[in-house]
């Protein structure tokens, strides 16, 4: 299964983007995540330990790698990532790593700007995200937290004369376990696809039956995208972070939490080990399943770049067959449950024991319907507002608010919504759900559920799953004619 073609890629300056080039012959390419750091943290410290990092990656030569440069990951207030990679990346690097363009904090016309400046910087490869809202100002307490949402500023991107110019990806989170936040997920995809996304990348997780979901999903619809999987290699510090919700939609099952509380008993040189093991697995199985490259985040020294080299080769030339491959991580993981809550929906019923997608079986789990007070709440908001997205906004104004729960917007958009205002939603995102919500399908930034929820069950119950994936739901902004990309 280890492809020639992965020992061929370097950095060596080309026209051409080599990551789609790598995509496109069949290579496995391994990207390292470096995230922007926070403005309190000094621009030139972190980039010279960012530096460091990338000059070891450097002289991995014939090693099929990139850099992954995460946005406004660490904290909403941070250093722009188009001059931090500027500041980091070398040039003859950039067409073969990836920079992430969050809408957290932004304004649509701020993501366009991003766009433009990645690209002025030789950056072609770029993932658009929507952006987690964690914030310690705005959990709980009813402020909002806006973020544009990537189909947003992927659809601005693809109307506009950059669109040529750039190679968009966008991001799965499929660790969702329960039924109403898991589809509104997969429903997001495909909106993502049709908005432009060529190519994926996945959070971070350690469940690789959701993993090999996300694949199987892909090519029973038919959406021939590569796909990157997140990886996370785990320090005793990281274990902290990922539990106390520092990686908003990244969880660790209770089975798993209690096997790394088992390698941590025995030192940090043993933990080490056990992660970097875990780690090759995770990439041989991605590499089965069909993923084209992983992007690992937790390389906090140089001296780890030559490490990850050679586990990754080493690890996809020790896996060649599917089945050994299944064995030896289900062994590992000590047939460990990777859900992290009670639910364990998966799409799914045979994950990991067909290979060949066709041949699965879809879950059959009914669908829940709405409850009586959902369906009662839609009848009657329908009656009201059928045609609010054609009047002007300031009509039904205190009936929208008492009825709807809805803020003072520019332009309605609830006869497109199911009639659940995505004002409720604290992020204010129309076309889908982020991915940072909680394992049981509480929102990110309050004790509520994700408001998808409830649209998703409204749109099940009408027949209108269709209006999940295709129906664009334009931004406020767009309405007054906001500068595009
Ligand atoms: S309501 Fe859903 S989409 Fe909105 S922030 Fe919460 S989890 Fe994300």
């Amino acid at each position: 299964m280890t492809s020639s073609k992965q020992n061929t890629f370097d950095f060596a300056p080309r026209g051409e983007n080599q990551l789609h080039e790598s995509f496109k012959q069949g290579g496995f390419t391994t990207l390292v995540e470096i995230p922007t750091p926070p403005r309190q943290v000094e621009f030139d410290t972190s980039a010279k330990l960012a530096a460091e990092i990338v000059q070891a990656l450097e002289q991995e030569r014939g090693f099929a790698a990139g850099l992954a440069i995460g946005d406004k990951t660490l904290s909403i207030d941070s250093h722009g990532a188009a001059s931090f990679a500027d500041a980091v990346v070398p040039k003859s690097m950039r067409n073969s790593s990836v920079l992430y363009i969050s809408g957290r904090g932004a304004e649509l016309g701020e993501t366009a700007d991003s766009v433009t400046e990645s690209l002025a910087s030789g950056f072609r490869n770029l993932i658009m995200v929507t952006g987690d809202g964690y914030s310690e100002h705005s959990r709980n307490r009813n402020e909002k937290s806006p973020c544009v949402d990537s189909i947003h500023t992927l659809t601005s991107l693809k109307c506009s004369d950059k669109a040529s110019e750039v190679f968009p990806g966008a991001v799965v989170n499929p660790f969702k376990y329960n039924e109403m936040d898991l589809l509104p997920q997969y429903f997001k995809v495909v909106r993502k696809i049709n908005c432009g996304a060529s190519f994926l990348a996945t959070q971070a997780g350690w469940d690789m039956m959701k993993l090999q979901e996300v694949r199987w999903f892909l090519n029973i619809r038919d959406l021939h995208v590569p796909t990157i999987a997140r990886l996370m290699l785990l320090t005793p510090d990281l274990v902290k972070r990922v539990l106390s919700g520092d990686f908003p939609g990244v969880h660790i099952s209770r089975d798993f939490k209690l096997i790394l509380e088992n390698e941590m008993r025995y030192g940090y040189h043993q933990f080490a080990a056990a992660q970097w093991r875990r780690l090759q697995l995770q990439a041989a199985g991605c590499r089965l399943m069909g993923y084209s490259g992983i992007q690992i985040y937790g390389i906090e020294v140089p001296e780890h770049v030559s490490t990850v080299r050679s586990k990754i080769e080493e690890a996809l030339s020790e896996f060649n067959d599917f089945n050994e491959w299944k064995d030896a991580y289900i062994a590992h993981i000590s047939r460990a449950d990777m859900a992290p809550f009670s639910h364990r929906y998966y799409l799914y019923k045979n994950l990991f024991q067909e290979r060949d997608a066709a041949r699965s079986i879809v879950n059959p789990e009914t669908i829940a319907a709405p409850s009586l007070l959902e369906k009662l709440r839609h009848g009657l908001r329908k009656a009201m507002f059928s045609k609010d997205d054609q009047l002007a906004p300031d009509e039904h104004r205190l009936f929208k608010k008492i009825f709807a729960g809805c803020a003072r917007c520019d332009y309605c958009r609830l006869p497109l919504t199911q009639y659940v205002c995505p004002e409720n939603c604290p992020k204010g995102v129309a076309n889908g759900p982020c991915g940072g919500g909680a394992a049981d399908g509480t929102c990110e930034l309050r004790d509520t559920p994700c408001v998808y929820a409830e649209r998703t069950r409204i749109a099940v119950w009408l027949n209108e799953m269709d209006s999940l994936e295709e129906r664009y739901v334009k931004h406020p902004a767009e309405a007054s004619k906001v500068k595009s990309v």
